[in-house]
């Protein structure tokens, strides 16, 4: 492999591939071929991505055979943990926190089953796949209890009378309602990060890195972005200014011939929503245009 190109681990297949190559081709980067290959070239940038299975992919940063990884904190929190319980500092560094692959650590007991609060777990047989979590958590809160260690299906452990209860990642909660389960804790919010390697990169490797930083950046801050174009009565100005859902210093034009309009154009950091267009039309507001912001550089 050539050693001047920038490597960098995402998950083969499963949640985060899809947001986390959108992620890239909005940062600009053009793959060679599918995603069927283990490593695809970067052909503007001297970026190549290794696809890889997501639990992976700490360690493969911590061993330098990748600069860059994007992986779920989840993921990233328990193998920080098995490190440290190991004796072994971690060598990976979080350096985004990314918009994508929003979830939760929870814990789930049966329907029926009773829950006030960590004493409740006193004794139990929790099944997770996030030992090291975990037990962090019953530490914390000074509870013993039995950690049953699965390497999946975690939500049909207690029907199968393997545990009492689960610690398992939720998003929607249909997993959990269709096996009869109830979230009633939560051990870790997690999102996808990007992290790297945090030893010294060639100058090189090292500008490029800032320079995809700079570009997730801009790319997360357009996500929900919207550029709306109004003309508005002057009198109404401060009332549809207050109505415009998080944009901080609107261009306010005069309109040629109405000396009493003008034209308002804003960046809105929020999505704009019909209901905010009614209310800005019943304000004054006419000829709104909402248009899609691609790119943003502060
Ligand atoms: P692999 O084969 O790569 O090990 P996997 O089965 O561990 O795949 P996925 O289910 O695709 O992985 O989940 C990958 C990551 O997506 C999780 O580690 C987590 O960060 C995130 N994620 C988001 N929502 C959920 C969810 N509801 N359930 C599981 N993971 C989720
Ligand atoms: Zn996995």
């Amino acid at each position: 492999m050539d050693e001047m190109r920038l490597k960098l681990a995402v998950q083969k297949s499963g949640r985060l591939t899809e947001p986390s190559l959108d992620l890239l081709t909005r940062c600009g980067l053009k793959l060679s071929r599918g995603k069927d290959q283990l490593i695809c070239v970067g052909e503007n940038m001297p970026l190549d991505v290794l696809f890889v299975r997501d639990d992976d992919i700490p360690d493969l940063v911590q061993e330098d055979v990748c600069d860059l990884g994007l992986v779920g904190l989840n993921v990233l929190e328990e193998s920080r943990l098995e490190l440290a319980a190991r004796g072994h500092p971690a060598r990976f560094q979080q350096v985004r926190t990314l918009d994508f692959g929003r979830c939760r650590l929870s814990l789930a007991v049966p329907d029926g089953v009773s829950f006030e609060g960590p004493s409740s777990l006193r004794g139990r047989r929790i099944a997770t796949t996030y030992p090291f979590m975990l037990a962090r958590y019953l530490r914390e809160r000074e509870v013993n209890a039995e950690i049953v260690t699965l390497s999946g299906a975690v939500e049909i452990a207690p029907r199968l009378g393997r545990a009492d209860l689960i610690c398992d990642l939720v998003s929607t909660g249909s997993t959990l309602l269709a096996n009869h389960l109830r979230e009633v804790e939560t051990v870790l919010e997690s999102h996808a990060v990007l992290i790297r390697t945090p030893l010294e990169l060639p100058p090189e490797k090292e500008e490029w890195v800032q320079r995809l930083l700079m570009r997730i950046e801009g790319v997360q801050s357009v996500r929900e972005s919207k550029y709306i174009m109004l003309h508005a009565p002057r009198s109404a100005l401060a009332e549809i200014r207050k109505l415009l859902p998080g944009s901080e210093s609107p261009t306010i034009i005069p309109l040629e011939g109405f000396p009493d309009k003008v034209a308002i154009h804003a960046v809105c950091r929020e999505n704009v929503f019909w209901e905010t267009l009614e209310s800005l039309k019943k304000a004054g507001a006419s000829a709104l245009l909402v248009l899609p912001v691609e790119k943003m550089l502060a």
